[in-house]
């Protein structure tokens, strides 16, 4: 794919515009608008479709999977209230704008895909954008053990339940945050790990996401 990492003024000026759109949307974290404001999206799309990249729409990446929604990616980075060195798990790699906000954060992300061409490409591309998380190919359904517990785990993908190895890898303190419901509609849900057994769990928005596909998913 003919990718250039060119940032010029006109997306720039176009980025500026989507964050104003995303704060008038409700997002009001500061850091995570600068994040915004500071990743590229258009280096996720071919040259072709740099028109479309600061929309705040979802868009075809390619395999049938999507880049997420600016809003979506605002609205979940959010909900993980991020410090800088958080160790976060990010289940489903796609594009990488997620693992790359993330990154804009300060976290130490640890990103999962479990399709090969998605986590490939996106394994390739994003260190030739200046960002580096570290990538994983399988099933991150089951989170990956080896590398808990993390601060913060953010599932990309609509799930039917929230998998529990997942908040077995958080530490306490720790939030989880995914979408949880049909594969239609999901709720977004929020998992506060408040003691090594206990957790407080809140439901907010409603959202469609491409579904999780797992031993602990769909
Ligand atoms: N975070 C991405 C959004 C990608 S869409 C971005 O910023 O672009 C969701 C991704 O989750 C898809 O790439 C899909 O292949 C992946 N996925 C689905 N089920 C998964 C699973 N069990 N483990 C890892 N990745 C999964």
């Amino acid at each position: 794919m003919a990718y250039k990492y060119i940032d010029n003024y006109r997306e720039q000026g176009a980025r500026k515009k989507l964050v104003e759109e995303l704060r008038k949307k409700g997002i009001e974290d500061e850091d995570v608008l600068k994040a915004i404001g500071k990743v590229p999206r258009h280096f996720f799309f071919d040259e072709t479709f740099w028109n479309q990249a600061y929309k705040d729409i979802a868009f075809p990446i390619g395999e049938g999977q999507t880049i997420s929604q600016p809003y979506t990616v605002a609205y979940q980075t959010q909900l993980l209230h991020i410090r800088k060195g958080d160790k976060v798990l990010e289940i489903g790699t796609g594009s990488g704008y997620q693992a790359c906000i993330l990154v804009e954060l300060g976290a130490n992300v640890y990103t999962i895909e479990r399709q090969e061409k998605l986590y490939e490409r996106t394994k390739q591309i994003l260190p030739h954008m200046g960002y580096k998380p570290k990538f994983f190919l399988g099933d991150g359904s089951r989170g990956i053990a080896k590398h808990a517990p993390y601060n913060k785990i953010i599932v990309t993908a609509g799930a039917p339940t929230v998998p529990e190895e997942l908040l077995k890898q958080l530490n306490v303190g720790g939030i989880l945050v995914i979408p949880v419901g049909d594969q239609e509609m999901q709720k977004m849900i929020t998992v506060l790990k408040t003691g090594e057994n206990d957790y407080e769990r809140i439901t907010l928005d409603t959202f469609r996401f491409v579904p999780l596909v797992g031993d602990k998913a769909w």
